[in-house]
């Protein structure tokens, strides 16, 4: 079924789908190992998503590290030791919060979640979610209960062009279509309750599972709409979905691991990569919340003071230069600033004039970064500024 070319596969989704008049019957969860029927709505389905991991698989996004593949194995297998096995696990780097799982059981892990996720209770509850949509069937039972010809035919645009054109279009195409692709607010509702229950049955610590929701939130309304977060577009948050969740987590009794540690340190390798990613997205205010999330979450101050700079620097907007230089300051006068931070403050000295100042923190770049392959440049910027 792999590698059939995507409007045949379109063509099969099409007719299955064109079948479906009636009301949609009420569907048995999935059980582990289960396949649909050939020749079901469903089995096209199956086919469509087999042909958009193959997309997936090969788009040479897909961080590959064996460590960090396993750890997030390992904590989908904690939730349900009988589903691990039909499921497989793809890290994307994109640097956005998203994370899905197709009906096939491709579950899509992208690095922007890893950067976003605090601990591993709360990975352990946004996986749990996803895995909920999967157990559930909801995709097939949201195909079914399109009634409009042209919803179905949005539906089938975005799915044969996922499956056509690759998954990795602009960020606006993927919340256009994962909006077209969201799910009721019934199935993000049993989801929900789903992640909850399959959290805490692994032992993790209830209170953690709103606390992901509330700070996406408050990234998503800082933003504002020029950018779309795509999870919430395909996962409609709501006040009563949140407060649900509160109160389940705060009648929950019982400690429950949080798994701070497990969870920073499967992830340390790989944070400034993914920061650099984030801050390269230029969405200033909703980058800011979250490395103010991040520091108030205990991780390392130099290194998000070092990236506040790298934001201010990146927009440029009047008095972005000075906002800079001091949040490169603060970074070099707390722990776990990158070495890089000397050569960036250096670069703003030198750019606003400063060229004692610049010189110095040039020197000081070569001091931190010994090895640095742009000594020979710095140096001649050292020169330069005599
Ligand atoms: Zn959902």
């Amino acid at each position: 079924m792999i590698g059939m070319r995507a409007p045949a596969l379109a063509a099969v989704l099409l007719l299955a789908g064109a079948c479906v008049t009636a009301p949609p019957e009420p569907i048995a969860d999935l059980k582990p190992g289960e396949r649909p029927a050939l020749g079901t709505d469903e089995a096209g389905l199956w086919m469509q998503m087999d042909a958009v991991e193959e997309n997936l698989s090969t788009s040479g996004r897909i961080v590959t590290d064996a460590a960090l593949n396993d750890y997030v194995r390992t904590v989908t297998c904690r939730l349900s030791a009988e589903y691990c096995k039909d499921l497989r696990l793809y890290i994307v780097q994109t640097p956005h919060f998203n994370a899905s799982m197709a009906p096939n059981g491709t579950m899509q892990v992208w690095t922007g979640t890893l950067l976003r996720v605090q601990n591993e209770a709360q990975l352990a509850y946004v996986l749990g979610h996803e895995m909920g949509h999967y157990i559930r069937r909801h995709s097939v039972q949201r195909w079914r209960s399109i009634r409009s010809k042209t919803d179905r035919m949005a539906v089938f645009t975005v799915t044969s062009r996922m499956a056509g054109l690759g998954f990795m279009g602009d960020l606006a195409d993927l919340a256009a279509m994962a909006s077209v692709l969201a799910f009721s607010r019934d199935h993000e509702r049993e989801s929900d309750d789903i992640g909850f229950d399959l959290m805490v049955k692994a032992g993790y610590a209830a209170r953690e599972a709103p606390k992901i929701w509330v700070a996406l939130e408050e990234e998503r309304t800082a933003a504002g709409a020029e950018n779309p977060s795509l999870f919430l577009s395909s996962h409609p948050p709501t006040e009563e979905r949140l407060a649900t969740l509160q109160a389940r987590a705060s009648a929950h009794a019982g400690q429950g691991k949080v798994g701070n540690k497990p969870f920073r340190v499967a992830v340390r390798r790989y944070r400034t990569d993914w920061l650099r990613d984030e801050t390269r997205k230029r969405d200033f205010a909703g980058t800011k919340v979250l490395l103010g999330n991040l520091l108030q979450a205990g991780y390392p101050a130099g290194e998000i003071y070092f990236f506040e700079g790298e934001l201010y620097r990146l927009r440029g907007d009047d008095g972005d230069m000075k906002e800079a230089i001091s949040s490169y300051r603060k970074a070099l006068g707390s722990k776990g600033a990158p070495a890089e931070t000397h050569r960036a403050l250096g670069v703003m000295y030198w750019k606003s004039d400063q060229p004692k100042q610049a010189r110095k923190s040039f020197r000081a770049y070569l001091a931190a970064a010994p090895k640095a392959e742009d000594r020979a440049m710095i140096k001649s910027y050292i020169q330069q500024l005599k």
